[in-house]
């Protein structure tokens, strides 16, 4: 099938990429000029495992262009895929859907299936189909179907190529079949509901996995003030399947594009009703403060953070991806060069991105050995592979070993024997220094 894509970020290059794998033609539009030209030179402008190789495998059949009226007008279906931030209120920004939606409208005229994969609020669909049909040209006939993705950075070509669902929210049986043509190839389980319906199965199941983890890490913060292990504890909750031992590590909060922006536009939409989601409320406050919890431990050491040298292992909000959007990093850093401190930073893939917003004022180390030389305190905040491979030996390349660990990298067993002092989240401190 000839496929449009409008927006070629986590989501819309993933899927574009995936689709063509699938054997779909794919034509996918940006408006970043600069993003345009390197994809068009075969090159990812994101990381994303699997990425490059599959941009190159399907190169044939993918076309990256600026030029949105042509690749709308000769798309059987189109695919908005562009960003949906948080206002300032909570509530989702849909200024790049909408103009997605108008060129749309002004671009094609033929039938065509429109397909939002952006994450929207409850509504918004039967609102894209109702301005495409008020604005259409003379020949255009517009079908607008749901179509939340649900993958995850770090494995996002994985988890589009073996999707846990395809959920395909129509209100009409044709746009329904276009749609199971399109995902034909994918086997893997498929839900067709109404459009409502579907738009809510996304907010519901984001919110549902942020409420873990602020319950998981509550329970964390309780199993430090009892004295019980909280990595013992979720190993025994996760046995049950009725649970499930996924979304059980406790860590300093959850980041990245989606939850904090999903859980808030959510808690927006019910209070517009005049409801309360209480539990998710409760989970974004939780995640608030667990962001901070590092920066309490530290007072256990310092008074203050003026004039001592941090390294900072982990930028990004989680392994596997460059994105660095809600990452704890952002809350942390700040307050430690506000302090005065001065920050020696490495992260394997984020510090690109990290250098936009932190040009001159972090020293960005090429190896993690660098920025723990000679450090006072060291901060966790990503669990990278190199990370994780640390040992005491590289640690001990600190002035003084004081390790703060929001992603409970290390064994207990391990730590405990050494001449360091080791906090983590839900687990009893270490301090044999
Ligand atoms: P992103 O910010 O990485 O990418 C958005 C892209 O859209 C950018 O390249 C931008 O230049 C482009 N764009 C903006 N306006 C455009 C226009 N008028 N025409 C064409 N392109 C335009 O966003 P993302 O992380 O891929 O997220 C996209 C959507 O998918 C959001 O609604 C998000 O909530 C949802 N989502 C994201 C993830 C994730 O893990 N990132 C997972 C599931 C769902």
């Amino acid at each position: 099938m000839r496929i449009a894509i409008a927006g070629t970020g986590y989501v819309g290059l993933v899927t574009a990429v995936c689709l063509a794998e699938r054997g779909h033609n794919v034509t996918c539009v940006d408006v970043d000029a600069n993003k345009i030209a390197i994809m068009q030179q075969g090159i990812s402008p994101i990381y994303e495992e699997g990425l490059p190789e599959l941009m190159k495998k399907n190169a044939d059949r993918i076309v990256y262009t600026l030029d949105y009226e042509s690749a709308y007008n000769n798309a059987e279906v189109i695919f908005i895929g562009v960003g949906t931030p948080e206002k300032k209120d909570g509530s989702a920004n849909l200024n790049y859907v909408w103009a997605v939606v108008k060129n749309i409208a002004e671009s094609v005229n033929h039938k065509c299936v429109v397909v939002v994969k952006s994450t929207v609020p409850i509504g918004t669909n039967e609102k894209v189909e109702k301005y495409l049909e008020e604005n259409k040209r003379e020949n255009a006939k517009f079908s607008v179907v749901s179509n939340p993705e649900f993958l995850a950075q770090g494995t996002a070509v994985h988890d589009t190529l073996f999707a846990s669902r395809i959920v395909i929210g129509a209100n009409n049986q044709e746009a329904a079949d276009t749609m199971m043509k399109v995902y034909e190839n994918f086997d893997v389980p498929k839900l067709i509901t109404d459009r409502q319906s579907a738009e809510m199965i996304k907010y519901a199941s984001n919110d549902f996995l942020a409420l873990k983890i602020s319950y998981i890490n509550e329970i964390a913060n309780l199993c430090e003030q009892i004295g019980a292990d909280i990595n013992d504890v979720a190993t025994g909750m996760g046995f049950d399947t009725r649970i499930g031992n996924k979304f059980l590590n406790a860590g300093i909060g959850y980041g990245g594009s989606c939850f904090p922006k999903d859980t808030k536009a959510l808690h927006w939409i019910s209070a517009f009703y005049d409801k309360e989601l209480k539990t998710v409320k409760a989970a974004i406050e939780v995640n608030d403060q667990q962001k901070l919890k590092l920066i309490k431990k530290a007072k256990a050491y310092y008074e203050s953070f003026a004039g001592l040298k941090i390294a900072v292992l982990g930028l990004t909000f989680k392994p596997g991806t460059d994105d660095l959007r809600e990452a704890p990093s952002l809350v942390n850093i700040p307050i430690f060069l506000e302090d005065g401190a001065e920050v020696y930073a490495y992260d394997p893939v984020g510090e690109n991105n990290y250098k936009k917003l932190y040009p001159t004022e972090i020293t960005y180390c090429q190896t993690p050995q660098e920025a723990l030389k000679d450090a006072d305190i060291c901060f966790i905040f990503t669990e990278w592979p190199e990370i994780k491979a640390l040992t005491l030996n590289d640690f001990a390349l600190m002035k003084k070993v004081i390790i703060l660990d929001g992603r409970n990298c290390f064994a207990l067993k391990e730590m405990e024997v050494l001449p360091i002092a080791y906090e983590s989240i839900g687990r009893r401190a270490i301090r044999n220094i």
